[in-house]
C-alpha cells in the first residue's frame, strides 16, 4: 500500500480517503450490479439510483427547499460565468457583480459578453484582500442578479455574511467553500460550484437553481446551455460524468455520516484556526488576507523574502506537504483545506512551519 501525502492543492483537492477506499472495492462490479460504475448507461437503473441518491443528499445536507432543483452539470464553474447571464439576463437588463478578485473578474468577463453588467463593488485597489463591506455596494434597481464569489480561491477571502440584494436573486459561485459549513440557500436565486474542490472530482458542476428563475432561459439559446432543459431533463438530457457524479455521491454520503455542515464547520474552524494561529504567532509568517475576511478554505500567507518561499516549497514538498505554492497570479503560499483535508495535515504543517522559522528565521 502507498502511503499518502497530505494535498493542500487548490482544486482538484484531496478526497476522503473512506470514499476512495469504496470506490477501489466497488470499482470492478457495483454491488449487485455485477458492472462497473465506469461501464453502465446512465440511463439504468443503478444509475438513476446513484444520480437520485447523491441530489437526495445534497438536498438534505444543505436543506435546499423543494422550490429549487439541484443540476449537474458539465464545463465546470467556467461555464457558468456564461450560463448564468445567457439564461437570467435579459434583453436591456442589467447584472451586478461583486469584484473580488480572480475568479470574480473572470465571471464579470464572460458576463459582459452577454449583456450589461454593472460592477456593483471592488475590492481591487486592496489588492482584494478583502470583502467589501455592506455601504460600498452600490447596486442597480432592478438588476436582473447579483454576483458573488463566495470564497476566493486564489487571494484566500471570504464572505462571513451574505450581502442584501432586495429583490435581485443573489447568484453565488461557491466553488472553493460549498457545503464547508451551512449554507442559507433560501437567500439564493442560484447557487454553482464545480465539484472538484468540495464536492468531488473535476467534470460535475453542481448547480442549485430557484425553479421561477427557470422561466428565464429562452428557447433561443443552445440546448446544452439552457438551465431549464437540463432541470426538465433531470440532469440527463445528455451523457452526464457518470463517474464523477458517483464519487461526488460517495463524498456526500460521508459528509451525512460526519454529521452533517454544523459538523464539518466546527472542524474546518478549528483547523484554519490552528494555521492562522501560526501565521500570526510571529513576524516571520504574513496572511495576505484581512483578518475579518479571512477564508477557512484557502490560507495564504507569505515569508519574509521570495527566495525564502522558493525553499518553504521544496523543503515542504521534500517533508510530504504537497500543493502549498500559492497561485502564479499572487505568488506566496497557499493552504487549502477543503473538507476532506485531515486535521494531522495542519498540524504537520504547523510543526513543519515552526521548524522552517527556527532554521531559516
Ligand atoms: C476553481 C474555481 C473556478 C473555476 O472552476 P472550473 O471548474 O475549473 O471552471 C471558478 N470559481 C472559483 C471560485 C473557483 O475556486
Amino acid at each position: 500500500m502507498t502511503t499518502r501525502i497530505f494535498n493542500f492543492s487548490a482544486g482538484p483537492a484531496v478526497l476522503p480517503k473512506p470514499v476512495l477506499e469504496e470506490a477501489q472495492r466497488d470499482l470492478i462490479a457495483l454491488p449487485g450490479v455485477g458492472m462497473s460504475i465506469l461501464e453502465i448507461s446512465h440511463r439504468s437503473k443503478p444509475f438513476e439510483d446513484i444520480l437520485n441518491t447523491a441530489i437526495a443528499n445534497i438536498r438534505e445536507l444543505a436543506g435546499i427547499p423543494s422550490h429549487y432543483k439541484i443540476l449537474m452539470l458539465q464545463g465546470g464553474a467556467s461555464l457558468q460565468f456564461s450560463m448564468v447571464p445567457m439564461n437570467l439576463l435579459g434583453a436591456g437588463a442589467t447584472a451586478d457583480y461583486i469584484d473580488t478578485g480572480s475568479w470574480a473578474g473572470k465571471a464579470i468577463k464572460e458576463a459582459r459578453k452577454v449583456g450589461a453588467v454593472h460592477v456593483a463593488a471592488t475590492t481591487k485597489s486592496d489588492n482584494y484582500s478583502r470583502i467589501p463591506a455592506p455601504g460600498e455596494q452600490r447596486l442597480t434597481p432592478g438588476a436582473a442578479y447579483v454576483h458573488m464569489t463566495s470564497n476566493n480561491t486564489i487571494e484566500g477571502t471570504g464572505w462571513k455574511s451574505l450581502p442584501e440584494t432586495g429583490s435581485a436573486p443573489l447568484v453565488s459561485d461557491a466553488s472553493s467553500d460549498i457545503f464547508s459549513r451551512p449554507i442559507a440557500v433560501e437567500k439564493h436565486g442560484l447557487i454553482y460550484a464545480g465539484a472538484q474542490k468540495n464536492l468531488g472530482p473535476s467534470g460535475v458542476t453542481l448547480v442549485v437553481i430557484r425553479e421561477d428563475l427557470l422561466e428565464r432561459s429562452q428557447a433561443t439559446l443552445p440546448t446544452m446551455l439552457n438551465y431549464k432543459v437540463h432541470a426538465e431533463n433531470d440532469s440527463l438530457y445528455n451523457t452526464p460524468n457518470t463517474f464523477g457524479i458517483y464519487i461526488l455521491g460517495l463524498t456526500m454520503k460521508w459528509l451525512r455520516a460526519l454529521g452533517g455542515l454544523r459538523a464539518i464547520a466546527a472542524t474546518n474552524e478549528r483547523k484554519a484556526a490552528k494555521l492562522y494561529g501560526e501565521i500570526d504567532r510571529g513576524g516571520f509568517y504574513r496572511g495576505t488576507a484581512q483578518k475579518e475576511s479571512r477564508s477557512l478554505m484557502n490560507i495564504t500567507f507569505r515569508l519574509p523574502d521570495e527566495e525564502l518561499e522558493k525553499l518553504f516549497v521544496k523543503e515542504s514538498t521534500a517533508a510530504g506537504l504537497d500543493g502549498l505554492k500559492g497561485h502564479r497570479s499572487v505568488g506566496g503560499m497557499r493552504a487549502s483545506l477543503y473538507n476532506a483535508f485531515p486535521e494531522e495535515g495542519v498540524d504537520a504543517l504547523v510543526e513543519f512551519m515552526r521548524e522552517f522559522e527556527r532554521k531559516r528565521g
